[in-house]
């Protein structure tokens, strides 16, 4: 097998063209832990790197747009969709459902982009069984459960009543970090910014990842 593109063999090292396998980077936290901010910072400004848009059953929160933070669909939509297999995970969180359409996951790969995963540890187990060495896994951790409930509260967005649920959860849901290949504790958050972009720029410069290597290391020791 090669990944050269047809007739570069014979035609010297600039027409070998070195690019890069995409990855999808998979962030799980438990809510309040400030994964949402990490992951707008980490997309603004990296054209190479997009979101994997999520279907939902639970309703919109305030400020939420249908198409770029969730798809919002019904309960219906959402188990037609799972029989077509166009979720590539999916899973049931708190009382709803949750999904990531498999389509646009696939052509960004394919056209050698990354892209982002906001989704639960049930979410990143069956990505794990088929994506293999393109997953990289990043748990965002609170530095303290007290943190936590202050930003849940802080943020208001949620009732009394699902912040404890919530609560309850996230001690259950902190228990997956064994299945995480880093973990970030969010103390700060330009620095657990900055340590995911660590993460993301080391895991993209991995030998694996780099397609067309062979190519242009044989047509350099071949010309002139
Ligand atoms: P929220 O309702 O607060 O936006 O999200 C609740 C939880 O569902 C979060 O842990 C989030 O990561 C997770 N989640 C969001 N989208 C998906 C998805 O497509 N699949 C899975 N498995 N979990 C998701």
């Amino acid at each position: 097998m090669t990944d050269e593109p047809q007739g570069a063999r014979d035609q010297g090292p600039d027409h070998h063209a070195i690019h890069r396998r995409g990855l999808m980077l998979v962030l799980s936290s438990p809510s309040g832990a400030g994964k949402s901010t990490v992951t707008r910072a980490l997309l603004a400004g990296d054209d190479a790197l997009s979101l994997s848009v999520s279907v939902t059953t639970r309703p919109p929160r305030p400020g939420e747009v249908d198409g770029r933070d969730y798809r919002f669909i019904d309960e219906h939509q959402y188990r037609a969709l799972v029989a077509s297999d166009g979720l590539l995970e999916h899973a049931r969180v708190f009382d709803n459902y949750y999904g990531t359409p498999r389509g646009p996951v696939e052509a960004e790969l394919a056209a050698g982009r990354d892209v982002l995963f906001d989704i639960d540890w049930q979410g990143t187990q069956q990505l794990a069984e088929t994506a293999g060495s393109d997953l990289v896994r990043v748990f965002i951790l609170p530095p303290s459960m007290a943190e936590l409930e202050r930003r849940l509260h802080t943020r208001a967005q949620d009732s009394d009543e699902v912040v404890r649920h919530r609560m309850a959860r996230a001690a259950d849901e902190m228990s997956h970090w064994p299945e995480y290949d880093y973990i970030v504790v969010n103390r700060v958050v330009n620095q657990a910014i900055a340590d995911v972009r660590a993460i993301l720029t080391a895991e993209r410069l991995r030998r694996q990842r780099q397609l067309g290597l062979a190519g242009f290391v044989n047509a350099m020791r071949g010309a002139p």
